[in-house]
């Protein structure tokens, strides 16, 4: 305690002295809670002078809610009992509560007795925001890493994983009490789990980076030893005792997956538009052939009615017939193409239509040289599943959307919906809905013909096609005028039977 080398007196004003310039709180008080003397810096922390405090109840200090305190530390002060940093609430002259944390301790007389108490106050309002604070920040630091997609693993410079966020549990299938304080190499698959140890060496002697900062793909093991590829990028954090490696993982399996998808589709498309491709090769084929083909027989028409003038050998004529029937044949195997391409090989399945719809949308619209189309497409709740040629239907599709945004080129308001909604029972209709031009009248009562088009550069069968692909599927393709402006053309498709 106080140096005993002084006389009492010396002693006394030494400890008036230290109790004077102490920053703590410091106040004695009889056992029935009246006070006995208050030292500069409980004035600062209460805003009581000495002169207003010495002589009254210590209760004038009570916060609200903290009624029953001061009579429980005084009972257990007449037991002779220390308290030790009770942290509590007290208020201040100007009417604040603050955070304070107190040590009381008994006074007792030459006898032993105990007279009173003497107590040390400290202001820790302050403190304790600021601890608040970091625990609010903490907190929020936690559910933000709980919350991004990416794991988060975190490392000592020996490979010791610090903390693993609850992404990183997902991922690897490891709890973080379970990898918590172990090497973080049983995360990879061999060989880098022998390597690791030595990669992070190299890194601290030699400051070489081949990974920190830069962020590559790589391969993690999982807890039941499968293999994923993911993206990891390492920062460093250097603190005051030592330094941490924050590793971020993003999981690709996903994305591979979305790109292995892409890719499908991709090809589906090709497959699509080398059906239309094919169609618009045989129609052109079919346009071309057709007209000498026609020219053929006229010419040998004439020809069979001369040759019946001159009445010359009945050979020739049976030639000519057989030229006449081999040219009808022709024409008939061109005709058989045609067909051929407007139905395909009919190859029905259940398909989820949403998916199907939205693919062939995005089908579509790859292609459309303005994007500035506002695409919707609504579903109805609980459709059920279809049962259709999926490579027809979104070939319907795409020809539906395309030429929709085609006729949106030149107008002002450019918006395509397509909606997918059960009007009659056991069939979805899809409607395809454009603000664009309207049918040309011209055109209006042949549109489902083939060779029927406006456009410069255009085949006119797309519609052709999607009529017959769609009365293959048990529906007629309908047009109307968009009351907003534009077309709208619809059909309908089976629900598949289990639904
Ligand atoms: P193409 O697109 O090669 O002309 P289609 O058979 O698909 O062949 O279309 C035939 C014609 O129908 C088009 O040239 C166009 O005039 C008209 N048409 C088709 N869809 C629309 C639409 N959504 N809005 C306005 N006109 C359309």
């Amino acid at each position: 305690m106080v140096a005993t080398t002084q006389p009492p007196d010396e002693q006394t004003g030494l400890l008036a002295a230290i109790v004077d310039s102490s920053d703590d709180g410091i106040v004695s008080k009889t056992l029935d809670g009246i006070v006995t003397s208050w030292n500069h810096a409980a004035e600062l922390i209460f805003g009581f002078s000495a002169a207003e405090m010495v002589g009254q109840l210590i209760a004038m200090l009570t916060a609200p809610g903290h009624a029953d305190e001061m009579p429980r530390i005084l009972e257990s002060l007449r037991r002779g009992q220390r308290i030790e940093h009770l942290e509590t609430r007290r208020r201040r002259k100007d009417g604040e509560i603050i955070d304070v944390s107190l040590t009381i301790s008994p006074i007792r007389d030459g006898a032993g007795n105990i007279i009173g108490a003497s107590k040390i106050v400290r202001d820790v309002t302050v403190a304790k925001r600021d601890r608040a604070a970091l625990l609010e920040r903490e907190a929020q630091l936690r559910s933000i890493l709980d919350t991004i997609p990416d794991g988060m693993v975190v490392i000592d410079d020996k490979g010791i994983v610090q903390s693993f966020s609850a992404a990183a549990e997902r991922m690897f299938g490891y709890s973080a009490d379970e990898v918590r304080g172990l090497n973080v190499a049983l995360l990879m698959p061999s060989p880098h789990t022998e390597r690791h140890d030595a990669y992070l060496a190299r890194y601290l002697s030699t400051g070489e980076r081949r990974i920190i900062g830069i962020g590559r793909v790589v391969t993690g093991r999982r807890r039941d030893g499968t293999i994923f590829p993911m993206e990891l990028a390492v920062g460093e954090v250097k603190g005051r005792e030592r330094r941490l490696f924050t590793g971020f993982v993003r999981d690709l399996t996903e994305r591979q997956r979305t790109e292995r998808r892409l890719q499908e589709l991709q090809s589906e498309l090709s497959h699509v538009s080398r059906l239309n491709d094919m169609g618009q090769m045989a129609s052109a084929l079919a346009h071309e052939v057709n007209q000498p083909l026609t020219a053929a027989t006229n010419y040998i028409e004439a020809l069979r009615l001369s040759q019946a003038s001159f009445a010359s050998g009945t050979g020739s004529a049976a030639m000519l017939d057989s030229i006449a029937s081999q040219i009808a044949r022709a024409s008939q195997i061109i005709r058989h193409l045609r067909q051929f391409v407007q139905k395909g090989e009919a190859n029905k399945t259940i398909e989820d239509l949403p998916q199907l719809v939205e693919e062939a949308s995005a089908l579509a619209l790859i292609g459309a040289k303005d994007g500035n189309v506002r695409v919707q497409l609504h579903f109805a709740p609980a459709l059920p599943r279809v049962s259709v040629d999926k490579v027809q239907i979104q070939q319907v599709l795409v020809n539906l959307l395309r030429n929709a945004v085609e006729a949106m080129a030149e107008t002002p308001r450019r918006e395509l919906t397509v909606t997918s909604d059960v009007v009659e029972a056991g069939r979805v209709t899809i409607t395809v809905a454009d603000t664009g031009t309207g049918i040309a009248p011209e055109i209006a009562d042949r549109l489902f013909r083939p060779f029927v088009t406006t456009k410069a550069h255009g085949m006119g069968v797309g519609l052709s096609i999607c009529h017959s692909i769609v009365e293959d599927h048990g529906s007629r393709l309908q047009v109307s005028a968009n009351p907003e402006g534009g077309t709208i053309f619809s059909f309908s498709v089976p629900a598949a039977a289990a639904d």
